[in-house]
């Protein structure tokens, strides 16, 4: 796949910014949070969403049709490109029909094949920027999946925008980041822009400029943040909106770091702290080697005895001592107890493929 960037095609600077109401209420609602928002200069594109999935029926479900003239009436006011949620043919036809400037496709569509490409044929032969926001659940492959065949469809334009993943866990988060996967993304389109969506993955104004930070110095290229005038009487996602003047504060706030420098000194020192990771990363290489070796001996001896693989005392002792010992050495407990779950996950395999000479991973 081939992309353009939504930030030449807006003709900016990283971090693209947008903003704008979750869904358009009222006209005047949409024009006014449209001239606030343009009044910080921090925006780049007015969002508003037109056409609302729920979760549950009876919730304001978008004001349909109408609200893209209001849209675009926000548009003529202030001068920003405006961008909607688009899930059908029919709501595609109706925005290219109105001028919307970019389209971006809602995470409850990414997740239907049959949904997006029914969106990606309606959209041949038409040139207009879209964004893809990933699938609800973590699927790598449904999120690129999408981003085909949009570009199948002759779609040139895109980027992706993570909004996070829903989760039965109840944490901090509406919607879990899991960074792994958006990084994971960029690993394989290098060239495709990602967008943040630090709203949806909050679901609370209060983590917005934290997650809008973390973004950024994930290298990701802009941030789509939802702001409404009078946010806690919003028809929709109240609690993760913010007004246009705290917009403007998170969005002065962010350190925008640069991907590299071309300082001298500073390349050196990168790369003499990059060889002492190289190397430590080497002996935990040869140290894991040595670990799993030492597991396949216990198999066969395990084997050889009748004894089982999994001693539940054993494990405890390990998570316990090894726990201690890190938290001594200023490692965090989290870490280390995903990285043991990991390499004691591994070592079962080990011994089972002695014990059974079984290949299955599971
Ligand atoms: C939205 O942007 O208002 C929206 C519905 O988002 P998502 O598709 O990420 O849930
Ligand atoms: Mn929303």
């Amino acid at each position: 796949m081939n992309f353009q960037s939504i930030s030449q095609f807006l003709n900016i600077h990283r971090p693209i910014i947008i903003s704008g109401p979750c869904s358009a209420e009222t006209e005047e609602q949409t024009i006014a949070t449209a001239k606030q928002i343009a009044a910080t200069g921090k925006v780049h594109a007015l969002r508003a969403g037109i056409w609302k999935p729920r979760t549950r029926p009876g919730q304001y479900e978008g004001a349909g049709d109408i609200g893209l003239q209001w849209l675009m009436a926000a548009k003529k006011e202030t001068g920003l490109p405006v961008t909607t949620e688009v899930a059908n043919a029919a709501h595609v036809e109706a925005s290219l029909k109105a001028g919307v400037d970019i389209l971006w496709i809602g995470a409850r569509t990414t997740v239907n094949p049959f949904s997006v490409q029914e969106v990606a044929d309606s959209l041949k032969g038409v040139d207009i920027p879209v964004m893809v926001k990933n699938p609800v659940n973590p699927d790598l492959e449904l999120w690129i999946g999408a981003m085909e065949r949009l570009s199948k469809a002759g779609i040139k334009t895109m980027a992706a925008i993570h909004r996070g993943f829903s989760s039965h866990e109840k944490g901090p988060f509406r919607n879990l980041p899991m960074w792994d996967i958006a990084i994971e993304l960029k690993t394989r389109l290098p060239e495709l822009e990602i967008i943040c969506d630090p709203s949806h993955i909050s679901g609370n104004r209060d983590l917005i400029a934290f997650i809008s930070q973390k973004a950024l110095d994930l290298d990701m290229a802009g941030l789509m943040i939802e702001s409404h005038i009078h946010p806690d009487a919003a028809w929709s996602d109240a609690k993760q909106q913010v007004t246009p003047a705290a917009l403007g504060k998170i969005v002065s706030e962010l350190v925008v770091r640069s991907v590299s420098s071309e300082n001298k000194m500073f390349k050196d020192t990168l790369s003499v702290l990059r060889e002492q990771i190289d190397h430590l990363d080497d002996e935990i290489m040869q140290k894991m080697a040595a670990r799993m070796k030492i597991s396949e001996k216990i198999g066969q001896y395990k084997k050889d005895n009748n004894v089982t693989i999994l001693q539940v005392g054993r494990w405890e002792e390990i998570i316990k001592t090894r726990v201690t010992l890190s938290k001594a050495m200023g490692l965090d407990e989290g870490f280390t107890r995903d990285l043991l779950r990991l390499v004691h996950h591994e070592s079962i395999q080990v011994q089972e493929k002695v014990m059974n000479k079984t290949e299955v991973k599971v």
